[in-house]
Parts: C-alpha cells; structure tokens; sequence
C-alpha cells in the first residue's frame, strides 16, 4: 500500500472541535492557529455558538 508523500498536520478547532488541516497560509503562524476558519476564530468559544446558531 502507498501511503501519501505530504503529511498535513492537523488541529483541533478550539470552536466547533473538529480537526483541520494545514493551509498554506498558515505556514507562519501555524503554532498560533487555535480555529479552522474566520468564523470560528471570531465565535471563540462562546456558549451561544454551540446551540445558537444561525444559519
Ligand atoms: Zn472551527
């Protein structure tokens, strides 16, 4: 079985803890990376953001 040439690291979302994966864009700051998008950065942990979301 082949396995795949790049490892993406991932990371847990600290909003909506799902795993993602390494961005380009994040190749700086990946350390700092704690959320998998704009909107959950920004969402954070809110309680409110578990149940309270608009769609
Ligand atoms: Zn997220």
């Amino acid at each position: 079985m082949a396995h795949k040439k790049a490892e993406i690291p991932e990371k847990l979302c600290a909003t909506c803890q799902r795993p993602f994966a390494w961005r380009k864009k994040w190749e700086k700051n990946w350390e700092e990376v704690k959320y998998c998008s704009k909107r959950c950065a920004s969402q954070r942990n809110d309680v409110a953001a578990r149940h309270g979301k608009s769609r």
